[in-house]
């Protein structure tokens, strides 16, 4: 390992509100491909934390397209048409022209 006490981390950080993006200068920790980070910045946390995430916004979708699905399924019913209308029309390719 090299020494990385004058290191700092190259690590380019964007603020919200703030236009200008900025260096995060913490103290480097780690050393991936020639560029300092700090802990927070490590490229291999970064990349893991980011496909946790994206995992997670995947799962959120899921669930949020599922929810909005059945709502517009509540709200169609409540005005008198029956799920099993819904489900039969949205399984048909196309649905049916009238
Ligand atoms: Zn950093």
């Amino acid at each position: 390992m090299k020494d990385n006490k004058d290191k700092r981390c190259m690590a380019i950080v964007c603020h919200a509100g703030e236009f200008l993006a900025s260096s995060c200068m913490n103290k480097a920790k780690v050393e991936f491909e020639g560029n300092w980070y700090c802990g927070i910045h490590d490229p291999v946390k970064v990349a893991k934390k980011l496909k946790a995430r994206q995992k997670k916004w995947a799962e959120e979708a899921r669930v949020a397209s599922e929810r909005w699905r059945r709502r517009t399924a509540e709200e169609l019913f409540c005005q008198g048409i029956p799920t099993e209308y819904l489900e039969s029309n949205k399984s048909e390719s196309g649905g049916r022209n009238a």
